[in-house]
């Protein structure tokens, strides 16, 4: 609490009383702590692959060069690392993107199986990758208000996960049903699953349950909570269940007329 006290003086130099103001500043130091772990995350997040590239630019030009196999290897892995720098700052930047105020989303009518079907089509390499499958439960004709490429960008990133944290030759279910007023799109994998005790702070930029484990797959640690913004930008909600060594559902639920 920040605390004010004054004095309050009659017309006549008499002495009435005092005024205390409190001010609650429990939320702002709170979003003072916040600001300042993002920050701390994104220094760690970007400084990690330029160590990287700087330790193996060096090797090779203090004399690796001359290795071609070694040379090979090296310069693998500084692209590998630039892939992950590039990855990064896009994901921030579209997440800062959707967090400033005036973020627009462009509303159309969408079909929700069109949506389903872009999107296996942009993670069908990776899928392929690992000898998994998809299989399909769509009701038909679901359409929603909604942006269809924000769609896209959401369920790519559950369905890249999904695969991310499967093993090979398992299979992800896509389930969509409709309520009166809601688009409800579910998306299972038979993957590791996550313990109960991760699954609130899950959503949360930068929070991974196996750090090691999502660098490995290529992750930034912030395609969940670009999932849940840009889902509540449309005034939905996005909810996981999972059960550890089973696998995990994430459930959409979307409004199908825009506010
Ligand atoms: P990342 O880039 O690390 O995958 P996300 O924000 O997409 O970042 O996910 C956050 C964390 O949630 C992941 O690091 C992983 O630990 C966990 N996770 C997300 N999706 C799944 C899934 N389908 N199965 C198991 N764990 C998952």
């Amino acid at each position: 609490f920040n605390v004010y006290g004054a004095p309050v003086i009659g017309r006549h130099g008499n002495w009435l009383g005092i005024i205390v103001v409190t001010h609650d500043i429990t939320k702002l130091v709170k979003l003072e702590e916040i600001r300042k772990d993002f920050v701390a995350n994104v220094s760690h997040e970007l400084r990690t692959p330029i160590t990287s590239i700087k330790g193996f630019t060096e090797t090779l030009l203090d004399g690796a060069m001359k290795d071609p196999v070694a040379s090979k290897d090296f310069l693998e892995i500084i692209q590998k690392e630039s892939d992950r720098l590039h990855l990064l700052i896009n994901d921030l930047l579209e997440l800062s993107g959707i967090e400033r105020e005036g973020f627009q989303l462009q509303i159309s009518n969408v079909l929700i199986s069109d949506v389903i079907e872009k999107s296996m089509k942009i993670i069908s390499g990776l899928l392929e990758k690992k000898n998994m499958v998809i299989v399909k439960d769509i009701q038909s004709n679901i359409s929603v208000e909604a942006d269809a490429d924000r769609l896209i960008q959401v369920l790519v990133n559950l369905l890249t996960n999904a695969i991310n944290y499967s093993k090979e030759n398992t299979t992800i279910s896509i389930h969509a049903s409709e309520t009166a007023d809601e688009a409800i799109i579910e998306v299972k994998d038979e993957g590791m699953g996550i313990a109960k005790t991760e699954l609130p702070r899950l959503f949360e930029r930068f929070y991974r349950v196996d750090r090691a484990r999502s660098r490995d797959s290529g992750g930034t640690g912030l395609g969940l909570a670009i999932v849940k913004h840009l889902i509540e930008a449309h005034g939905g909600k996005v909810t996981v269940d999972s059960e550890l060594g089973v696998g995990s559902i994430f459930t959409i639920h979307l409004p199908k007329k825009s506010a």
